[in-house]
């Protein structure tokens, strides 16, 4: 009791010294100090700065679908110091540092004009405040989007190439989308959701590959797209888009994308072209390749896959039409004519074998 006395007596004295403002002092707790023009000794009045900075946020925030959102702050390291110092010399404990405090204030003017929620733990959006340099920066949750897709085109990649002058990351030439164009099924997947998500950039990663004179028919190719900085993420999105030279089938919102590497079988048809006329009885060797298939490269082995049917079609005397069901991964060009890799189709029908063309019918994802 008599120690109390005695810090207070002290505390007014010193207080004298310097001058706290409101928010200072009555989250210290001490009594509010005269009201002179110096600034506050802890936080040089950076109290003031926040209706503003809200204000301008909020006008940012009209183009933004969110329902909640999460604050955070860089204020000057000297701050902390000067926060500490009275803090300590005051033997002031379980009180809201000056950080805390500005941060929760911020909040709580953004909550109020918005009617939306403040959320600390999977917030739509992250506004991080800078109060050393005047900026702020919307960070907006992800969306993921799941969809299939079917590739009708000849003529179509499937990877798209990163913007020459940013690599990928995002620069005023490309549009922040660090794509070079959208000729391809990843750039046409792109154009879509950006318009759709009012998003910069999407990630596109689908399950398997193909080449650019491939069609992808049947249930089409599974693909995750990550949907960075969306403004728009309400948006509700049509099942089956038709886009050029594809269409998306399936297309949904979820959570979030499957962990780890997803495991598929598909459904192939491959046309190959062979140097001479290969007999039936040669062409039956495709039948009874031993499973699984052990793929090496050079002799290294490297993946083990497995191939659950397989059937052959003449369709002139120097072109087959090899219908097969096997597990994704499986590199088709090579299996057909790399005489690196074993097996290769090259060495079981005895026969320079060319990969024409293989198309895929349907794709199984396992789970
Ligand atoms: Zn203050
Ligand atoms: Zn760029």
């Amino acid at each position: 009791m008599k120690n109390q006395k005695t810090a207070q007596n002290d505390s007014s004295k010193n207080l004298e010294k310097h001058f706290l403002c409101n928010f200072c002092s009555s989250r210290l707790k001490l009594k509010k100090t005269i009201q002179t023009k110096q600034k506050c000794f802890i936080c040089k009045d950076i109290f003031e700065r926040i209706d503003n900075f809200a204000t301008r946020i909020v006008e940012d925030l009209v183009s933004y679908d969110f329902s909640n959102f999460e604050t955070g702050i860089i204020i000057k390291p000297s701050l902390m110091d000067r926060d500490d110092h009275i803090k300590s010399e005051f033997q002031i404990k379980g009180v809201n540092s000056v950080k805390t405090k500005i941060n929760h204030e911020l909040s709580r003017r953004i909550a109020r004009k918005t009617k939306t929620k403040i959320n600390h733990i999977d917030a739509d959006l992250v506004i991080k405040v800078n109060f050393k340099d005047d900026s702020y920066k919307i960070q907006s949750k992800s969306v993921i989007v799941y969809g299939r897709y079917i590739k009708k085109s000849r003529m179509l990649p499937q990877k798209q190439l990163n913007c020459i002058n940013c690599l990928g990351k995002g620069c005023h030439v490309c549009h922040f989308h660090g794509l070079e164009n959208f000729d391809s099924v990843e750039g046409q997947i792109t154009k879509f959701l950006i318009k759709k998500f009012g998003c910069e950039q999407v990630r596109i990663n689908c399950i398997g590959g193909e080449e650019k004179s491939s069609l992808v028919l049947g249930n089409g190719r599974p693909f995750f797209a990550k949907i960075i900085n969306p403004k728009k993420r309400k948006s509700i999105i049509r099942t089956k888009p038709k886009l050029e030279g594809i269409k998306l089938l399936d297309l949904r919102k979820i959570s979030e994308q499957p962990k780890g590497q997803i495991s598929f079988k598909s459904k192939i048809d491959i046309i190959i072209k062979t140097e001479n006329y290969v007999k039936n009885k040669t062409l039956n060797n495709l039948q009874i390749l031993e499973m699984p298939l052990q793929i090496s490269i050079n002799g290294k082995k490297t993946v083990v896959k497995k191939i659950y049917k397989i059937n052959f079609k003449r369709l002139a005397s120097k072109r087959l039409k090899i219908n097969m069901y096997a597990d994704g991964g499986i590199p088709i060009k090579s299996l057909i004519q790399n005489h690196e890799i074993t097996p290769n189709f090259t060495h079981l029908l005895q026969d320079n074998c060319q990969c024409v063309q293989f198309d895929f019918k349907k794709i199984d994802v396992v789970s």
